[in-house]
């Protein structure tokens, strides 16, 4: 299986390459130019296996020039019991007759971001082996809060890599801040930028695509590459979380094999429900994708009217990693839809960066209209969702996923469809207990980690064993630059 950018079709390059690649260089997306289907008999298969089992058969499809075992092997190392704190990896907790929440945040760091950064390191290690890269591979993240931690947390130490991070300076609760902060690793660097996450996606873009730095690195012995959702390595281990929800309805008697469910996904860059889309289109018995935005309403007006616009004001929420008015992997699915259609990609690409705003083709927003729905919650429904959800159901949930809960509320309101669905519940509430606290009716005394006992002593839900942690650790990292600094931050890192 090849992979394609989706500005320009003629750009070909094995999985190993594009996931070494991160982003092509003409700045599209690397997407593999097939979709691998699947059948009753393959999901059959999958039904009486573990989590890791699922992984590897499921990313093997994609990844032809990698073996089984091989993807095994990773797949064990990632989500073994002294980095997920369930044997489950991923486990769907009912909440009631069909509504199901995926829980992916029992990795490390307490974020869906885990499901795919234990992972990617060792996909890009083994590309690195493949290719014969002797060079250094220097991993540049923007982050919104998440990915930052969770990136640095899978590449801490790994040979022959670097990793650079950037966040948001006033952009990320402060457990994400404590927990970049303090990061382990001789091979980890970590920024804050002045600005929001935008800011620091375009630095970071900025920095890939300048021929010279690119240049300078390069006889210094070192490569570019991404950890963010635009790395194909991101979005595939996302894919098997969708399936293997499926399997473990199929296998716990909830829905019959062929049964449609629904997925409503928080969405910021697109890249969790983009995983979901694949899922679908490999043939997962899906029916509609339900895209939940936060005040930052860009995606929600996009699927309603077929224009992205990302002229309009950027919000600074309690559900941070959704902060994001341009998000990337949008392309992916736009060249997919538009029946790879690398030409008007590319124009559709073109003019969001000249005017931030474009209008596809009436055959898109047809399939848009079919395949998805879009909803947004306000600050009010976020904290609304987290006080109800404790009150009826006991359970505890973080702003993010609050936000899904309440535009899944939404869409059954709005459509009447009561199909059983699935959401996603991307983070730990213990990342955000500033929030969950006052949702639920507390007064959150002190702030930072000092939070972590108070939600704890309130809630009786035990505190992830890392974010524990935190309180005693030092932090090693005290760096802000302004947005045209960050190419100095990154050639001082590579020095
Ligand atoms: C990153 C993140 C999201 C958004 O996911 P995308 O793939 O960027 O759409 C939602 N919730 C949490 C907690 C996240 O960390």
């Amino acid at each position: 299986m090849k992979y394609l950018s989706t500005r320009d079709k003629t750009v070909r390059m094995s999985a190993a390459e594009a996931i070494e690649m991160g982003l092509a260089r003409d700045g599209g997306l690397l997407t593999p130019e097939a979709i691998p289907q699947i059948d009753r008999a393959f999901l059959e298969s999958l039904v009486g296996e573990r989590y890791q089992v699922r992984a590897a058969k499921v990313m093997a499809l994609y990844l032809t020039d990698y073996t089984e075992e091989e993807l095994l092997t990773f797949a064990e190392n990632a989500y073994g019991p002294d980095r997920f704190d369930t044997a489950a990896v991923a486990p769907l907790r009912k909440v009631d007759g069909d509504t199901y929440c995926l829980e992916l945040w029992h990795g490390p760091t307490s974020a869906f971001k885990d499901m795919a950064l234990q992972m990617l390191p060792q996909l890009l290690s083994a590309a690195l082996r493949k290719t014969g890269e002797d060079k250094t591979v220097c991993i540049l993240v923007a982050t919104s809060g998440d990915t930052g931690k969770a990136a640095m947390e899978g590449f801490a130490d790994v040979p022959q890599t670097r990793i650079m991070v950037f966040y948001p300076k006033d952009g990320v609760s402060a457990v994400q801040e404590a927990q970049m902060v303090t990061q382990d690793g001789e091979n980890v660097g970590v920024c804050a930028v002045v600005g929001n996450f935008d800011d620091a996606q375009a630095g970071v873009k900025r920095i890939f695509s300048d021929p010279a730095i690119r240049e300078t690195l390069e006889k210094r012995g070192f490569f570019l590459s991404s950890a963010n959702s635009i790395n194909w390595g991101r979005i595939l281990p996302q894919v098997v979380y969708y399936i293997s929800a499926y399997c473990d309805l199929l296998r716990d008697g909830r829905i019959a094999m062929g049964e449609k469910v629904n997925f409503c996904v928080p969405t910021g860059n697109f890249g969790d429900i983009l995983a979901a889309y694949y899922a679908k289109r490999m043939g997962l018995p899906v029916g509609k994708l339900i895209c939940a935005s936060n005040c930052n309403d860009v995606l929600t007006d996009f699927l309603r009217t077929g224009i992205y616009d990302r002229n309009r004001p950027f919000h600074t929420t309690m559900s941070p990693s959704m902060d994001i008015l341009v998000s990337s992997n949008l392309e992916r699915l736009l060249f997919d839809l538009s029946g790879e259609d690398d030409a008007q990609v590319r124009a559709y690409m073109e003019a969001l960066a000249k005017t931030g705003r474009y209008e596809v083709s009436d055959t898109i927003k047809a399939a848009l209209a079919e395949q998805y729905w879009g909803g947004f919650c306000d600050e009010a429904g976020t904290a609304a969702a987290i006080a109800r959800y404790y009150k009826d159901y006991g359970y505890l949930i973080d702003t993010h996923t609050a936000v899904a809960a309440s535009v899944l509320e939404q869409y059954r309101e709005a459509t009447g469809d009561r199909t059983v669905t699935v959401f996603a519940s991307t983070a730990s509430p213990y990342k955000f207990c500033n929030h969950v606290l006052t949702a639920i009716g507390q007064t959150p005394e002190g702030d930072g980690v000092a939070l972590l006992d108070q939600l704890n002593r309130v809630s009786g839900v035990p505190i992830p064993r890392r974010l524990a942690a935190l309180k005693g650790k030092a932090r090693r990292f005290d760096l802000t630059a302004e947005k045209p600094e960050m190419d100095g931050v990154v050639l001082d890192f590579l020095n």
